[in-house]
């Protein structure tokens, strides 16, 4: 089955062709078609596409909204242009998997799109008034090109926390906040916490019951998960994604307070404080520079700029609070596991965020920290009782075989 995988953004979308299905996802030989990503919807798009392992191909094209780029995006992959020769038509797309950023208390799995389940996604808008209709119009153009009979799957960043008890998602404020408007912590990048703990468990021949680790993602957005018998105990993001890790461009946690205060001091409103804290926080606001880790690092070593190294102090100090305390409210764990672009790729991140960790059975083998760069690798001394790990995070992937369970009927393992 030719999945295309969709994770609809604003004005942009990314994309991924795979060929799976029960036997392949049994076996492991899912099959990467294609992928890439649609930027500047809305005017003159930058198209990056690119066929398995072939070099990147960068073009051009004028596109109104987001049906109007898939069309094209579709109409270039079908063509002997892009040189796929698995895709001759649009009838060899057999389905769309999308990532669905909020599935509030409604979804607490993989869900085939239908009129109920669109009209979910639509009522979850409130608690996620930047993501979900982004992601609604990416499931009408996809329905639009390719008709209702495709089968369409919604896979979202919040289910896999439905397992988090209630001691651990209800915030303490008046209970009726709650009940009247679902005020909770729901968490985030559920797909990536998700995928980064089976792989763990299939790394070490552990049963789902067997899998007791914290995982910290580490991208762009960060996100922390205390995973106890295979399930989400607790997670770092909130209501809304600002809240836990310090992030690019988000603050994190800080005191409720000052919301309030910069807005009086500032003269702002609810909403620009809140974007504030979302687009001009973290690792640029602290730093001043850039939200890019890479970049950081590289300004540390030419310059020890004391700003950019308060960011990254801050933001490696935040993460390995959120270790110690998933350690207390799990009563230990097994593994730490990194992953995201800041996971996978920054030996010297990790290295600070497990430094001083030694009491816990926690001890980083520096050879083999170093060596693991984009690939799965345990990170520990031989001697540690607290494991850690570099796994990069596969959401698509997860997402294509999702897509495949859901329309084939078979329960997927979370
Ligand atoms: P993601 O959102 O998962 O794509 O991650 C993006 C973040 O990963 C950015 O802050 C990048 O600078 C960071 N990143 C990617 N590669 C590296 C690397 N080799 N060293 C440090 N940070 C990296």
């Amino acid at each position: 089955m030719n999945v295309l995988v969709l994770n609809s953004g604003s004005s942009s979308f990314k994309f991924q062709i795979i060929a799976t299905d029960l036997e392949k996802i049994k076996r492991d030989t899912d099959d990467r078609i294609c992928r890439g990503e649609v930027e500047g919807i809305g005017g003159e798009a930058i198209i990056h596409f690119r066929r398995r392992d072939d070099a990147i191909q960068t073009f051009t094209a004028p596109v109104r909204d987001v049906t109007a780029a898939l069309d094209y995006l579709v109409r270039y992959i079908v063509s002997d242009r892009s040189g796929v020769t698995e895709i001759r038509s649009t009838a060899d797309l057999h389905a769309v998997g999308h990532r669905v950023v909020h599935g509030g208390e409604l979804f607490s799995e993989s869900a085939r799109i239908d009129d109920r389940v669109l009209k979910g996604i639509e009522d979850c808008i409130d608690l996620a008034p930047l993501h979900n209709p982004n992601n609604v119009k990416g499931i009408v153009a996809a329905q639009e090109l390719l008709g209702k009979d495709v089968p369409q799957v919604a896979v979202f960043d919040t289910s896999f926390h439905h397992s988090i008890p209630a001691q651990a998602y209800l915030y303490a404020i008046p209970y009726h906040l709650y009940r009247r408007y679902r005020i909770r912590r729901y968490g985030f990048h559920g797909t990536s916490h998700r995928y980064v703990a089976f792989r763990y468990r299939a790394i070490r021949g552990l049963s789902r019951e067997q899998t007791n680790i914290i995982t910290l993602h580490l991208g762009n957005g960060c996100s922390a998960a205390a995973i106890q018998a295979g399930s989400p105990v607790d997670t770092s993001m909130g209501m809304t994604p600002l809240e836990g890790l310090v992030m690019g461009t988000r603050s994190g946690d800080l005191d409720p307070a000052i919301v309030g205060f910069i807005a009086r001091k500032e003269g702002l409103s609810a909403s620009e404080v809140d974007s504030l804290l979302n687009t001009q926080s973290g690792l640029l606001g602290v730093s001043g520079l850039t939200n890019d880790m890479r970049e950081l690092q590289a300004e540390m070593k030419e310059h020890d700029d004391r700003r950019v190294r308060l960011a990254v102090e801050i933001f490696c100090y935040r993460a390995k609070k959120y270790v110690g305390a998933y350690l207390a409210a799990m009563g230990g764990a097994d593994a730490v596991v990194f992953t995201g672009g800041i996971g996978e790729n920054s030996p010297d991140i990790r290295t600070r965020i497990c430094e001083g960790m030694e009491w816990a059975g926690l001890r980083v083998d520096e050879k083999r920290n170093r060596e693991a760069i984009g690939r799965e690798s345990v990170i520990s001394t031989e001697d540690s009782k607290l494991l850690a790990y570099a796994i990069p995070t596969d959401e698509e992937l997860l997402i294509a075989r999702d897509t495949v369970r859901v329309i084939m009927g078979v329960p997927h393992p979370s």
